[in-house]
């Protein structure tokens, strides 16, 4: 039987045991850097497979490589599962609903780290016949605590004693993309994301008497709306800026004026050039409207997550495997970057790979609950899916890495 037919083979044969410990996830959601049940059930999960694994310092992350054939001359690829929850209250209604006050797996990433379990257990049955090695990055603290930051800093890159020489990741989707369907695309895939904190001081007063105050709230107001124009009047439509003041807060009566005026901001961008302007020229704008209006302002720009791009070569390679091991049918383009961001968009900044989007939403509807509410339901029919497309990036990877590595050597 050919490697592809046992790789399948072993992907839906696992399903069920995937199953139940996606769900064991899943009724113990975790949040941030610090994930210690989620982290010993995938030490449990990989125990005896024959891998090295190591845990993280900052963070609970676990890092597994799978040495394969060819005595560690051959390359390495790394795989990436994210597995921490969010701050939501569940209300899906399913048997398996989290036990946790406020937590809930409403992200799916339940299901990418009993994904990249699946793919460790299959790839390790067959670790004869990969050309290189295999780096599983189970990755706490996705959602806005920058854990693929942390685990670069803490090696992961390195784990297998040399640079990863390509990079997957992939994330399920409870609406929008039709179940069972992978997505993807070369270059810029998700927006880069940054926070904008601008605190506006004047000097309070008589709300009937503006003139012996310094009011903070038509500066504070005037920024917001500069802010909209500058991104539609200064920022390349086709290099888009997205800013959300997404809170305002001001005063507490309608007769006084305060002494200050906060707001906060959301500040999603597509390219390096576009992210650094406008982390440049939105401060400069905040405090040129104070000085305008004799007020003082504190502005911060925190930096997020930088943008995520794929590869070209990669992604082109990612929609193949797909079309090849699952059927063109299954494999659709992505016309447009999606808003959203995610710090795998620092292993992609460090090594070539791709990011790809799998629908798992349970019904007809693509228009139902998205991810991050609390009624999104990711279903469990995937699960082999994405073990499967794991696998099957890695054995492929791995194959052309190592023809590439040797005609390299060749021509030297
Ligand atoms: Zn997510």
């Amino acid at each position: 039987m050919s490697l592809d037919d046992r790789l399948r083979d072993d992907a839906t044969a696992l399903a069920p045991e995937l199953v139940t410990l996606r769900h064991r996830l899943h009724r113990h959601p975790e949040i941030g850097l610090d994930l210690p049940v989620t982290q010993r059930a995938v030490l449990e999960e990989l125990d005896g497979l024959g891998l090295e694994l190591s845990t993280g310092s900052a963070l609970s992350s676990v890092t597994a490589v799978l040495r394969g054939g060819g005595g560690g001359s051959g390359p390495a690829v790394l795989l990436r599962g994210d597995m921490d929850a969010l701050p939501v209250t569940e209300a899906t209604g399913v048997d398996y609903a989290s036990t946790v006050d406020g937590a809930m797996h409403a992200c799916g990433h339940d299901l990418h780290t009993a994904m990249l379990v699946g793919a460790a257990r299959v790839l390790a049955a067959h670790r004869d016949e990969l050309p290189g090695d295999v780096v599983f990055m189970f990755q706490p603290g996705e959602e806005g605590w920058d854990g693929a930051g942390h685990m670069i800093t803490e090696g992961i890159l390195e784990a297998s004693g040399q640079r990863v020489a390509s990079a997957y990741g992939m994330h399920v989707v409870a609406a929008r993309v039709p179940r069972g369907t992978f997505t993807t695309r070369g270059g810029t895939l998700m927006a880069a994301s940054d926070a904008l904190r601008v605190t506006v001081r004047g000097k309070g007063g008589h709300g009937s008497a503006p003139h012996l105050a310094h009011d903070p709230v038509t500066g504070a107001a005037e920024m917001v709306t500069a802010l909209q124009t500058m991104v539609t009047r200064r920022f390349d439509v086709f290099d888009p800026v997205v800013l959300t003041v997404g809170s305002f807060h001001a005063g507490t009566k309608r007769n006084i004026i305060p002494d200050d005026a906060r707001f906060e901001a959301t500040v999603r961008s597509f390219s390096e050039a576009a992210q650094d302007r406008i982390r440049e020229e939105a401060p400069v704008l905040c405090e040129r409207i104070a000085a305008a209006h004799g007020l003082d302002v504190d502005v911060e720009f925190a930096a997020e997550y930088p943008v995520t791009v794929n590869d070209d070569g990669h992604a082109a390679f990612a929609a193949d495997v797909v079309a090849e091991v699952f059927g063109e049918e299954r494999s659709a383009p992505l016309p447009n970057p999606i808003t959203a961001s995610e710090d795998f968009s620092r292993v992609l900044a460090e090594v070539p790979g791709c990011y790809l989007f799998l629908g798992a939403h349970p019904g007809d509807d693509m228009d139902g609950p998205n991810n991050h509410s609390p009624r999104a339901v990711f279903v469990d029919d995937v699960l082999a899916d994405g073990v499967l497309l794991h696998s099957q990036l890695a054995v492929r990877a791995l194959r052309r890495d190592a023809a590439d590595a040797g005609t390299n050597g060749a021509g030297r």
